[in-house]
């Protein structure tokens, strides 16, 4: 009788590490989480802090 409530003590504090330690990497992925960069539909450069690509700026 006290093996299986032991046992089943166990069991319930393992599930209990798992579901903390699923829930842990997920918090940390959403803060980490980098926004999608803008690229230029001209040249194809990567716009990182501004919002038009100097390549439009000189040739219209
Ligand atoms: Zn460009």
């Amino acid at each position: 009788m006290l093996v299986k409530i032991v046992t089943l003590f166990l069991l319930g504090m393992a599930a209990l590490a798992m579901i903390g330690r699923l829930r842990l990497p997920s918090v940390r992925r959403k803060s980490t989480k980098v926004p999608p960069p803008t690229i230029c539909g001209h040249c194809g450069r990567f716009l990182l802090g501004q919002q038009e690509c100097p390549c439009r700026k000189g040739k219209g």
